[in-house]
């Protein structure tokens, strides 16, 4: 190395046996370390993770002050550690944590954040003004894709208050095990993404007729006045145009009453952000994922809802979030949905290994304890208030964990369904990801990602690194974009550049 200016990695605990590579270009071989001058060995790639002495074969590799897995065979350090030498360890015992919470979190409210919203009468706030068109069954789909460009086409601009009209499209509804224990689910997601705080409480269902859903079955009793039901089957129909003459009318009594609808100053406390990642890197943990835990500690310092998800994702760091929980109630409700989900994917034959993608363990992540505790910290430091399983509405301010897959556009859907009005999605490989309902706040955790991206990306936390920032710092900016989102006054990368993913259920339940 000239000057002797050695290389720096990231530690974020003085334990760490491992550093984190943070130069774009990797690590060359004979390039020495700030830390203890060990000389790199060979080649490491950005994001990896370089060994700080060195390793026997058992040894314990530890990173976030955690063991992520065990060293498979000797390690010398200065030497590349990843998913080919480390094995996994087991994840926390279910039966042996401590339930009683002792959990302290003692934060000034924050006073005096505002954004403009569309308060509805349920007393939930929107961040955008849709139509939203529910399907009671797949067989319909066709005609809901139909009806939506039509309204877009005829009737959209007559009603200048109204953003958009979009299809709540999904594979469900004939052919379902309706009685089934896991039916629950899929069942209440679609009935409770109707009422999804953007949508004004309109709610429209088409249907076919004979399908095992009953569009009724959508509809709380609360909501009827406001809901309209058409059946494809009705006996009055005589040919396809008289079903769409009439669907458009009723299309217009809605959006002639979420025409009415005007943004008004809301205080933050009506916030209710969805945090999800997806196609995570080692920066994830560092950069992103801090970042978003930071901002979500604000939200709800500011009297906001933040949901946290993804239970594969969290498992491994379980014993984190019990000892967060806010009373011994919400500690059991953790461990039970982390038993279902255990005992969901042993049925399947699969087990935790299955998450971690091979776009995961290219961007330096080994093994999902890595991700997990990476993961985790997206929930930012406030007590852990409840427990919402799958397709739940959320019921409480605070910080909830509402329990879904990882999967990205699952874990969006149960989130729309939990009522959540703006979502933050975190991202080290880059995705796509967006969802036409609620805007999605894309923030990626370096910033090489960033300038390759850089309008697909809303935030760069890669700035951590590469410009020294504090996550602090950063987590502040973070919510300010958050409210000025959520105001409508800036559009994310995915509403501008129309990137939107389809609504996809989780279903645990047998089909027919
Ligand atoms: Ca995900």
């Amino acid at each position: 190395m000239e000057n002797g200016m050695n290389i720096k990695v990231i530690r974020i605990s003085a334990n760490d046996n491992v550093g984190i590579v943070p130069n774009a270009l990797g690590l060359s071989k004979g390039s020495v370390l700030e830390i203890d001058d060990i000389e790199v060995k060979e080649f490491i790639p950005m994001g990896h993770k370089v060994a700080l002495k060195d390793f026997e074969k058992g040894d314990a590799i530890i990173r976030y002050g955690h063991i992520i897995g065990y060293s498979e065979e000797n390690i010398g350090a200065g030497m590349w550690v990843n998913e080919n030498n480390i094995s996994l360890g087991l994840p926390p015992d279910l039966n042996e944590l401590e339930l009683h919470a002792h959990y302290q979190w003692q934060q000034q409210p924050l006073e005096g954040y505002t954004f403009q919203g569309f308060i509805n009468e349920d007393g939930s706030v929107g961040t955008k003004n849709l139509l939203g068109i529910t399907m009671s069954v797949q067989c319909v789909s066709g005609l809901t894709e139909i009806v939506v460009k039509k309204i877009k086409e005829n009737l959209l601009h007559k009603y200048p208050n109204v953003d958009d009209v979009v299809a709540l499209n999904h594979g469900y509804g004939c052919g379902v095990a309706i009685q089934a224990p896991g039916a629950i689910v899929p069942i209440r997601t679609i009935k409770n993404i109707a009422v999804n705080p953007n949508f004004g409480g309109e709610i429209m269902v088409l249907g076919l007729g004979c399908e095992k859903l009953r569009p009724e079955q959508l509809i709380a009793i609360e909501n009827k006045d406001t809901a309209s039901i058409t059946y494809m089957q009705n006996e009055s129909f005589r040919g396809f145009e008289s079903m769409l003459h009439s669907i458009m009318d009723l299309a217009e009594k809605h959006l002639y009453k979420l025409n009415q609808r005007k943004r008004t100053t809301c205080p933050a406390s009506d916030l209710v952000v969805g945090m999800q990642c997806g196609g995570s890197d080692a920066f994830s943990g560092i950069t992103a994922n801090p970042v978003a835990g930071a901002a979500a500690d604000l939200i709800i310092r500011a009297g906001g809802s933040v949901m946290f998800s993804e239970v594969t994702e969290v498992r491994d760091a379980i014993h984190l979030l019990v000892a967060r929980a806010v009373d011994e109630k919400v500690a059991q409700s953790l461990i039970n949905e982390m038993n279902w989900y255990d005992e969901y994917l042993a049925n399947g034959e699969a087990d935790r290994s299955a998450n971690t993608t091979p776009g995961n363990k290219k961007g330096g992540l080994s093994n999902i304890i890595e991700k997990a505790l990476g993961s985790v910290v997206k929930s930012g430091s406030s007590p852990i208030v409840d427990v919402l399983g799958p397709g739940e509405k959320i019921r409480k301010k605070g910080l909830t964990f509402a329990a879904t897959p990882a999967s990205d556009f699952v874990c969006g859907t149960l989130q729309l369904a939990a009522g959540m009005n703006m979502h933050v999605f975190m991202t080290g490989r880059g995705t796509p990801y967006g969802l036409s309902m609620v805007p999605v706040i894309k923030v990626g955790s370096n910033t090489a990602l960033f300038e390759r991206w850089f309008d697909l990306i809303d935030f760069d936390a890669g700035r951590a690194i590469s410009d020294n920032k504090s996550i602090e710092e950063l987590g502040l900016e973070l919510f300010h974009l958050i409210l000025k989102v959520a105001s409508g006054e800036l559009k994310v990368a995915a509403d501008k550049l129309m990137l939107h993913n389809d609504l996809v259920l989780f279903n645990p339940g047998p089909l027919t």
